[in-house]
């Protein structure tokens, strides 16, 4: 086994958009920082709009003003602890972040004003603060009719069931399918769909089959409008189409999420961050209330960092951050650092009713308003590891992991050591 030692100013467990946010706030604010990840996040998984607050318990209209009454009515969740000054700041953050480091063009609508109201890929309405501006015609505020193309070759995105479910909100809405060809495969996913869309040569003759179907005034399109270049994609679509265009989430793989991903990992790269994928941190050493190194396996060899700070952002149940064993004891997969909300004994761990509010949704680390575990200085916490909320129910995952990760560098950046060492 090889082994050897790095020094950081700061070490970022995690490459969500909790970890890469907070990675390179900190590259930006002059740290020297490296990114430690088993391998990606939910950034490959999810929809990539940043909701903020969707539900409280009622749809949300207009989050900056619902925020205030939410987090005063829960002290705990990770909003109260960040503070709502930062999540303005953090997607502030984001948004010149994405615009700046996404192929031409490419950029997210939105902020704390007014949620926008995005179909999922049933034609549910989902509420979003910030939304990709491929998405964003998609507003199903809006009266003017809609057509969803559904592309066979992608499994699960039924057209018909997503018009039928969107034309019972009060809008006219379709569902049509169109054939494409993919090489003669009979499938494909969203990734392979994206670089097939890179290629204008595709597009137009794309464009040229769908426009005779279409008489709506919108088309929904899966969300495969391009990796390379997504914004020269849509708008290429929009001229040839002669119509807005948007693009519908669909299951996973998330092509707006790796276009988040990318974007947020150029972000650090230009900032001078370093990020390093398939090494899992599995151990740390402490001294007192201080991390003094941390293990870390990647194939065939270990590393040890010695960070001055470490910021944990590892996720929750999904990504491994907090584990459930066999004796139902769930536990922070790192330090084991104690957790709130974690489950109790004699009360049930699960409601059968899988969208029911489920006892463990809000299962995480406890932390103080420094982001910070008791009895840890040099030790913070960003994103969905942090315990507290309830994102599905709430409608804030990405939203929590975005002010979080910035949160926590912003913290560390006005601390007298890292001040000091920048
Ligand atoms: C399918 C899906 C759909 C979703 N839809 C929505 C939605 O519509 N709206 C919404 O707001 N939210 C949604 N979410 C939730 C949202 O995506 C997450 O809450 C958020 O992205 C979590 O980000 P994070 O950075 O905190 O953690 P993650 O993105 O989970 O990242 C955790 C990172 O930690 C790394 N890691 C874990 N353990 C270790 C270790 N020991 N050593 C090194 N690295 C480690 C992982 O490899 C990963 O890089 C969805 C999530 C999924 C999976």
């Amino acid at each position: 086994v090889r082994s050897a030692r790095l020094r950081y100013d700061a070490v970022v467990i995690g490459a969500g958009v909790a970890g890469l946010t907070a990675a390179t706030r900190l590259a930006e604010g002059g740290a020297s920082v490296c990114v430690v990840a088993t391998g990606v996040g939910s950034t490959h998984l999810a929809p990539a709009t940043i909701d903020v607050l969707g539900y409280d318990p009622e749809r949300v209209e207009t989050t900056g003003a619902a925020l205030a009454d939410f987090v005063s009515a829960r002290p705990l969740h990770p909003y109260a602890l960040t503070g709502t000054q930062s999540i303005a700041a953090a997607l502030e953050w984001f948004r010149g972040r994405v615009e700046a480091h996404s192929p031409s063009g490419y950029r997210y609508l939105g902020g704390l004003e007014r949620n926008f109201l995005l179909p999922s890929a049933i034609g549910v309405a989902r509420p979003s603060a910030l939304v990709p501006e491929t998405m964003a015609a998609g507003e199903l505020r809006e009266h003017s009719s809609l057509c969803f193309v559904g592309l066979p070759v992608l499994r699960d995105f039924h057209v018909r069931l997503c018009a039928a479910n969107v034309a019972r909100l009060g809008v006219e809405a379709r569902g049509i399918e169109l054939d494409i060809d993919v090489g003669g495969r009979p499938e494909a996913n969203a990734v392979g769909l994206a670089k097939r869309f890179d290629d204008p040569g595709f597009r137009a003759s794309f464009a040229a089959e769908l426009a005779p179907l279409v008489h709506e005034q919108r088309i929904g399109l899966p969300a495969v409008l391009g990796l390379r270049d997504a914004h020269g994609a849509w708008a290429d679509l929009e001229q040839r189409l002669e119509r807005r265009v948007f693009e519908v989430p669909t299951l996973p793989p998330s092509a707006p999420g790796i276009r988040m991903f990318n974007a947020l990992r150029a972000s650090l790269r230009a900032a001078g961050g370093r990020l390093v994928m398939g090494s899992r941190v599995v151990d740390a050493k402490r001294s007192g209330g201080r991390v003094v190194a941390l293990r870390a396996e990647a194939s065939g060899h270990e590393v040890i960092y010695e960070p001055s700070w470490v910021v944990l952002a590892t996720g929750g149940f999904g990504s491994g951050g907090i584990a459930m064993d066999s004796h139902w004891k769930a536990r922070e997969a790192v330090f084991d650092l104690p957790l709130r909300y974690g489950p109790e004994a004699g009360r049930p761990r699960f409601d059968p009713t899988y969208l029911a509010k489920q006892p463990l949704a809000r299962a995480g680390v406890a932390v103080d308003a420094s982001l910070r575990p008791p009895g840890y200085e040099n030790l913070l916490v960003a994103g969905a590891a942090l315990g507290g909320a309830e994102p599905w129910r709430e409608g804030c995952g990405e939203g929590i992991s975005l002010a979080s990760g910035y949160r926590a560098a912003e913290l560390l950046l006005k601390s007298e050591d890292m001040a000091a060492a920048a």
